[in-house]
């Protein structure tokens, strides 16, 4: 069975951040960069324009957490926990972040994506140009590299899409080139 038919099957077809059944989107969580039941969630397209960060978080919108977050399914719990973190300075969400348990391993991987950290602490990703790099976004190669470990070499002008950033290191960010995950220097990309 496809990951999209079995999150179908364990969200009754519905949005398991808000419970909605309009228009209803697979979603990795990062960083993982496999499409897999333990790393994937079943989202509404208004949740995942404001995880995406392309619609402003909507305060009330987010009172499904009050529900959500007591999902048994490990995704759901990441994402709920993010969400709430992103609202913290609201109120109510901290109160629930309080009532919220997650265990070491999930909560490492729940601070991956450094929604707990504040902006000052934040490690900032920058194409060549100084442009900020996010999450998701398309690069293209701006040098030939030389593939760590293969004899493999990324030409110059290749696209990079669907980036993922390196969270301890504003240096470093990881896409695929062909089938091949490599690591990238933040110097060596433009944002596209
Ligand atoms: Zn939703």
């Amino acid at each position: 069975m496809s990951v999209l038919q079995t999150l179908i099957d364990r969200s009754n077809n519905s949005c398991e951040l808000c419970a909605s059944a309009q228009e209803l989107k697979q979603y990795t969580i990062p960083p993982s960069l496999n499409e897999n039941v333990a790393n994937d969630v079943l989202v509404c397209k208004t949740c995942l324009d404001q995880i995406e960060g392309n619609e402003a978080m909507n305060l009330n919108h987010w009172r499904c957490l009050n529900d959500s977050m007591w999902s048994e399914h490990l995704p759901v719990q990441i994402m709920a926990w993010r969400m709430l973190q992103r609202l913290r300075n609201e109120g109510w969400p901290k109160d629930l972040l309080d009532m919220m348990y997650l265990d070491d391993n999930a909560l490492t991987l729940a601070r991956a994506t450094g929604e707990d950290q504040e902006e000052s602490e934040k490690i900032i990703h920058r194409d060549v140009n100084g442009v900020i790099l996010e999450h998701g976004d398309a690069v293209v190669l701006i040098k030939d590299l030389k593939v760590k470990g293969s004899s493999m070499i990324a030409k110059q002008g290749t696209a990079v899409r669907n980036i993922r950033l390196d969270r301890e290191n504003a240096q470093y960010i990881e896409g695929k080139v062909g089938a091949q995950q490599i690591v990238i220097i933040t110097d060596y990309v433009k944002k596209l």
